[in-house]
């Protein structure tokens, strides 16, 4: 046998074993989850990961192996890891579908769990959806959107005065695939990511998905949500390529805080991408007080910003958003949207462009009283919170200890009330978050909370 052919022969018999070993180790890694569950303890444990991390750095200096190499192989497998014991996870969507199966046999559900607006969208949007067939948008177009949509965005986010124009805006079908995109495009399979949490599952979902490493930074009430610069650079290391933020963030409702000029500065200091999803901007209140967006706080070209229509416009299920960003990042990303989806469905297109057209500050006053209601009726029953500056959600806990939101939310389901439990976004088994919804449904649902809280607990 020639060399060539012994040397293929090992790495085929190295292949073969490597995935024996693969096999075993997800079936422990399993067992490790199932057994995690139980005890309620966290599926990633932050610190046994860097003691892991260390040993894998100490045994390539042994070996002689290229670090970044060895520590993207470990990512990868530790991101297996976290697949497989992420299956047991109650978030806002699973408790979603079991009240729809209820809804089905007929009970009465009060939905606090749903993040969408229980409103129509604007006129304007009837209008169009009448007359886009007679219009002729309906053929394939460009990934990037069409032309009048993108302008009309460039001239909305002002991106003209910031010397961009709508070569800096790519519309997507809803901010959720503009995430997708970014992660899916900008980061490799072994990068890093940085997610503050509590935060929206989808961008841990998405870096999952994408073999990307996820960096969570817990914040805590007590701090008011607010990460520290220490924990922002204790999680920067070689392989971390982007950070997400999100103001007003799903679920605290927290906005822009010094902090977010720090998290930008540390990005550009180590050149990371940030993230910035925007899709609450136009719910707020305090609006003269804050910047609007990312862009606005610190500009930086390696930005990515996503927008959509579900929450301004009520347009959920139109799946209609946009980013923004240098042309060249929306060059790559558009590559991706191209080969998944050609374009986004062009009569949609027209109806968000115009859709533009309609004031939609109302929508920002209806979130906002119900809001106010929310953090009423929650004061009054005793939950703890921080008040949010915007979005549409209270993350509040109760005062009782050992208070397990997962367990709660499922009882309080048997009871008509759906609310989304802490865990789904994060380490937070004792917080569950509130849709700020019209307010007779919402005194409805807050009233049985109560109840079946001092029933439990009190
Ligand atoms: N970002 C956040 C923070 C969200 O809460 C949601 C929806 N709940 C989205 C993005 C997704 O929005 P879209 O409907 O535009 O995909």
């Amino acid at each position: 046998m020639s060399d060539i052919e012994e040397h293929r022969k090992k790495i085929e018999e190295i292949t073969l074993e490597m995935i024996k070993l693969l096999k075993t180790r997800t079936g422990i890694a399993k067992q490790i989850g199932d057994a995690k569950a139980n005890l309620g303890m966290t599926v990633t444990d932050e610190e046994r990961e860097d003691a892991l991390r260390s040993q894998v750095a100490k045994l390539c200096k042994e070996i002689d192996l290229d670090q970044s190499t060895a520590s993207k192989f470990l990512n990868l497998l530790l991101n297996e890891s976290v697949k497989v014991q992420s299956d047991n996870k109650q978030t806002h969507l699973s408790v979603f579908l079991k009240a729809k199966a209820l809804e089905e046999e007929g009970k009465k559900i009060i939905h606090l769990e749903v993040g969408e607006p229980d409103f129509k969208p604007p006129k304007e949007v009837k209008t169009a959806l009448e007359e886009v067939y007679d219009k002729g948008y309906g053929k394939y177009g460009s990934p990037k959107g069409i032309t009048e949509l993108r302008k009309a965005l460039a001239t909305r986010e002002n991106l003209e005065s910031a010397k961009g124009s709508e070569e800096n805006i790519m519309i997507c079908p809803g901010a959720r695939f503009g995430v997708y995109l970014a992660i899916t495009t900008l980061l490799n399979p072994g990068d890093e990511i940085i997610v503050i949490e509590p935060a929206w599952p989808a961008y841990k979902d998405c870096a999952l998905n994408a073999g990307v490493k996820v960096r969570t930074i817990k914040t805590t009430l007590e701090t008011e949500w607010e990460p520290s610069i220490e924990q922002i650079n204790n999680a920067i290391n070689e392989n971390t390529k982007m950070i997400v933020i999100n103001y007003p963030n799903n679920p605290t409702g927290k906005w822009w805080n010094p902090m977010v000029d720090k998290i930008i500065n540390a990005a550009k200091e180590h050149d990371l991408y940030v993230l910035s999803d925007e899709i609450y901007e136009e719910y707020n209140r305090r609006e003269a007080e804050v910047p609007p967006s990312c862009w606005d706080v610190m500009p930086y070209e390696k930005t990515i910003i996503t927008k959509s229509f579900s929450k301004s416009h009520a347009m959920t299920g139109y799946r209609i958003g946009y980013v923004i960003a240098e042309p060249s990042i929306i060059e790559k990303m558009s590559k991706l949207q191209a080969l998944s989806l050609t374009n986004v469905s062009e009569p949609i297109q027209y109806v968000a462009l115009q859709a533009l057209e309609a004031d939609v500050s109302g929508n920002t006053e209806i979130i906002n009283s119900r809001l106010e209601a929310l953090i009423k009726i929650a004061k009054d029953i005793g939950l703890e919170f921080i008040e949010p500056d915007g979005a549409m959600y209270l993350f509040a806990k109760t005062k009782y200890k050992d208070f397990d939101a997962t367990k709660f939310s499922e009882k309080l389901l048997e009871h008509g009330v759906a609310i989304a439990p802490g865990e789904g976004f994060g380490d937070y088994k004792e917080f569950f978050r509130i849709t700020a919804i019209d307010e007779t449904k919402l005194k409805e649902g807050m009233t049985i909370l109560d109840t079946v809280l001092k029933e439990s607990y009190g």
